[in-house]
């Protein structure tokens, strides 16, 4: 609930007072909101939608933004990479230097300025910086450099959804990287791998490292970050015996891939042989059994081998059974050889009592690394970030040349590093969240006190009030520090059940909740968001213990 109005104006409007902070909760999720970092970002009062996949981020949403860009910046400049900020809009001219302006494809939006020159808004920033880079250096001793920028991107997404998941609009960490050999070339890309696995510890996510296709970034060499949870929208193949784990936008130009975990509930539908008009034994074609006894809408997109694994048929259906369904389709629609996925939203539409209908088959989609046969395995996984060995893909185009130590000249190897700096906000959020609310790590919460009252009662509100001039009217460097990072929820016209459910659901790491014991036993009481835990302690140690 949102309220300008507080009798409480004895608190400086420099303390983070929640009457007058602009973090507007709400009780019920949006309707469109599917997955439960959207629900919750929405409800906490983070971020507010604009228009399709474009979002504000309100105060809160902002901090929680700028604590999570704090962490990659420290990573980056602890690998010696400098920030910079390059335009958001793009010229034409720009990108015909490396062919991208007709490659990118709808998802690049594009726009002309009032003399009819077109630009594009940026979805990545590949010529701009080689464009920057090329002007600037000339010998080896320039190289190498480890350029990046925290900023905004777009890109005209064909479904934008689930929040920050997918914004057509959104924040991204981008790190440009200039070398003067493969190997050294090789070895950042190794340095910017390490930083990406402590930025990822350090906001307490499990990621796994999986072997990526590049997209249209380009590129041969390329790993992404994923987080296993059940809202991501990729699928990841594993191979529980010899550690082999891939997007399967990429495995799929090897192994065939078929098996799923009945948790996961991710579809996969392998079609054997040719399923087409001309063929008749287009069920058996089917390895996969999934009996759905419910009528759900499908989406179904056929990958092609031949096709680059690009989507080559969109359909959705409304069906009883997806197993005849997809069996008629495929006759229908002409499939070609590969694999029929079903949409894995499906598998947020599904009761959890469906799984146990899954039936996979056993022994096909096998690994086939090097002596391995065993059975692959999915999961769901949303990707936070992506690293890209480029070579001299866009240094070449864009004419990025130095002189080495024998005046010969050379093309700079490149690499180039993502981070979904918004996405990490759903991706923390699927991860560290219960029934009441968000559950910020300290490394990346907003703010890590929360000081709120269970009761309305005058003494009470006084009592809280001592206390918090005692914690910050201290002009001590670590008060002052401290008062920065505390919310202080002063809106007495509220019942203290809302207040509460506000602390809960905004996510703070402590809650220091006073009531009637304070009075009783000059006590407060802390909660910790994280680990449930509650102590009590006494008012005039409040300081010694916040510090
Ligand atoms: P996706 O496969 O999810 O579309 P991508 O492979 O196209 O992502 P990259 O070009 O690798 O994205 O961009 C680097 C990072 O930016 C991604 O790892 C992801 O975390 C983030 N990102 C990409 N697209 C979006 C988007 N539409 N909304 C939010 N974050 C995004
Ligand atoms: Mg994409
Ligand atoms: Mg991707
Ligand atoms: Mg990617």
């Amino acid at each position: 609930m949102l309220c300008f109005r507080s009798f409480s104006s004895a608190f400086p409007r420099s303390w983070n007072i929640l009457s007058s902070y602009f973090a507007p909760t709400l009780r019920d999720a949006p309707a469109d909101a599917v997955v439960v970092s959207h629900k919750l970002l929405t409800r906490a009062g983070y971020v507010r939608p604009s228009s399709s996949g474009i979002f504000s981020f309100l105060p809160l949403g902002n901090r929680l933004l700028r604590r999570i860009s704090d962490v990659v910046e420290d990573e980056m400049e602890r690998i010696g990479c400098r920030q910079v900020s390059l335009p958001l809009l793009l010229s034409e001219e720009l990108w015909r230097k490396t062919g991208r302006w007709q490659e990118y494809g709808d998802e690049l939006m594009r726009l002309k300025d009032r003399k009819g020159v077109s630009y594009c808004l940026a979805p990545t920033h590949e010529e701009a910086i080689s464009d920057l880079v090329a002007a600037e250096i000339s010998s080896h001793r320039n190289l190498p450099l480890r350029l990046f920028q925290i900023g905004r991107k777009y890109r005209d997404e064909l479904r934008p959804r689930f929040g920050l998941m997918r914004g057509r609009e959104f924040v991204m960490k981008d790190l440009y990287t200039f070398d003067k050999t493969k190997q050294e070339a090789f070895q950042t890309y190794e340095d910017v791998s390490g930083a990406y696995e402590r930025i990822f510890n350090r906001m307490g996510l499990q990621w796994v490292r999986c072997v990526a296709d590049s997209g249209a970034i380009g590129g041969n060499l390329s790993h992404e970050y994923q987080v296993r949870c059940p809202a991501g929208e990729d699928t990841l193949v594993f191979c529980k015996k010899c550690g082999y784990q891939a997007n399967i936008e990429k495995a799929v130009a090897g192994p065939k891939i078929v098996s799923c975990e009945p948790a996961d509930l991710v579809s996969i539908l392998q079609v054997s042989g040719s399923v087409g008009s001309s063929s008749s034994s287009e069920v058996s074609m089917i390895q996969c059994k999934i009996v759905v006894p419910h009528q759900v809408t499908v989406n179904c997109v056929q990958m092609s081998h031949a096709l680059g694994f690009k989507d080559v048929r969109n359909t959705s259906f409304t069906v009883d059974n997806i197993e005849q369904v997809a069996a008629t389709d495929l006759k229908n629609e002409a499939f070609k050889d590969g694999l029929v996925v079903v949409d894995t939203s499906l598998s947020r539409l599904l009761p959890s009592a469906l799984v146990a209908d899954l039936q996979f088959p056993r022994g096909s989609g096998v690994c086939n690394e090097p002596d391995c046969e065993r059975t692959l395995t999915t999961t769901a996984g949303m990707e936070v970030g992506h690293v890209f060995y480029l070579g001299t893909k866009y240094s070449s185009s864009m004419n990025v040349k130095y002189q080495d130590a024998d005046g010969k000249g050379q093309m700079a190897e490149m690499g180039c590093f993502g981070i979904g700096v918004s996405r990490l906000m759903s991706a923390i959020a699927e991860v560290h969240h219960d029934e009441n609310g968000l559950k910020w790590p300290l490394t990346i919460a907003p703010y890590c006190l929360h000081i709120v009252s269970m009761s309305n009662n005058s003494s009470v509100l006084q009592c809280m009030k001592d206390a918090c001039f005692r914690l910050f009217s201290d002009k001590s460097l670590a008060h002052f520090k401290l008062a920065s990072n505390t919310l202080i929820d002063d809106r007495m016209h509220l019942s203290a059940g809302v207040r509460m459910k506000d602390a809960l659901l905004m996510g703070t790491p402590y809650i220091i909740v006073f009531g009637n014991k304070s009075l009783e036993k000059n006590e407060a009481e802390i909660h910790s968001r994280n680990s449930g835990q509650v102590s009590a302690v006494r008012l005039e140690h409040l300081n010694t213990v916040v510090q």
